[in-house]
């Protein structure tokens, strides 16, 4: 409907790219690219911790694959070096990780992928619509917006529509991805609901930028605060905040504890993340308020306290 093209055009203006292709999700979005794109005369290289749907699609191609050590811009070198016997290089990674709360070295990335003729492809769904000083994610936080190729996201994260995903990109890309990407081709069309919901939201993006702005400053008072409070908290800068316990049953009765004190985290542990490495993922958002924050790091303290977290 008119609807859905209005949102895509408004996506694409939102990134600053030429076109925009709408999905069900950005796991569809992920399924449907790659085969689309690359043949088997090209190669696509991939961060080893990439998201499962990225993983995914790129099993649905016949690419010459590699996969390159998490973030270690050493190896994918070396990778791009030996895949220049291919005909096209893609490199593919997540702008952020959701489960560390780190964020890909896209600059060097970037560099690396002009040295070696490759395009970018970064997976936005932990970026989009509050990573950057107007929230246009990873690309613009770190200042490459006009150097990656190629944008999948999702509107069911940050921009709240609860379900939804898209490609942006270079038009002939989209143009290509609509006359071959399965999952646009075999599958319904956002309800409209979730369309206007979304744009909506976009909306509200482009008018201002102080819902991106607070974002950023929550973050880094719940991130400070917790720190100072003794705790470890994984990543740098990014609203997901893991705060690493490492025992699996520690981060299952510290999230039950807080739970009961009317805070909604959820502990993880093996085999979602590496075994010893159990947490317990806090997502600031942009409806807490200050003083949900302090609520947050006061129950932390005093639930670690409880149970032995801390001294
Ligand atoms: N990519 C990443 C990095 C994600 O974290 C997720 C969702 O968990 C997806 C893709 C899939 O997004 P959607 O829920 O829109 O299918």
């Amino acid at each position: 409907q008119s609807i859905h093209k209005d949102l895509e055009e408004k996506i694409a203006r939102f990134h600053q790219r030429e076109d925009a292709i709408l999905y069900a999700s950005c796991f569809d979005a992920n399924a449907g690219i790659f085969e689309a794109l690359l043949t088997p005369e090209d190669a696509v290289l991939s961060d080893e911790l990439n998201h499962a749907s990225i993983i995914d699609g790129i099993r649905l191609c016949k690419a010459n694959k590699y996969r390159y050590k998490h973030m270690d811009m050493q190896d994918l070198e070396a990778k791009l070096q030996d895949a220049q016997k291919h005909r096209l290089r893609l490199v593919a990674t997540d702008g952020a990780f959701s489960m560390d709360g780190d964020i890909a070295p896209l600059r060097e990335i970037c560099q690396l992928a002009q040295k070696y003729d490759a395009l970018v492809f970064i997976d936005e769904c932990h970026a989009t619509g509050f990573l950057g000083p107007n929230g246009r994610g990873t690309d613009e936080l770190l200042g490459v917006m006009d150097k990656v190729t190629i944008i999948n996201s999702t509107l069911g994260k940050a921009l709240g529509g609860a379900a939804g995903g898209y490609t942006t990109g270079p038009k002939p890309l989209i143009d290509l991805l609509r006359q071959r990407s399965r999952p646009y081709l075999f599958s319904n069309s956002l309800p409209p609901a979730v369309v206007g919901c979304a744009s909506k939201a976009l909306d509200l993006l482009m008018d201002s930028n102080a819902i991106a702005q607070s974002m950023a400053a929550k973050t880094q008072r719940f991130r400070s605060k917790m720190t100072a409070a003794g705790f470890t908290i994984s990543g740098k800068d990014h609203p997901i905040c893991p705060v690493m316990l490492g025992d699996a049953r520690l981060a299952a009765v510290m999230a039950e504890d807080m739970l009961s004190r009317g805070i909604y985290v959820i502990g993880f542990s093996y085999p979602v993340v590496p075994k010893g490495k159990a947490r317990i993922r806090v997502q600031i958002s942009a409806v807490h308020s200050d003083e949900d924050i302090d609520r947050c790091v006061e129950a932390f303290t005093e639930v670690g306290q409880k149970h032995g977290a801390l001294p």
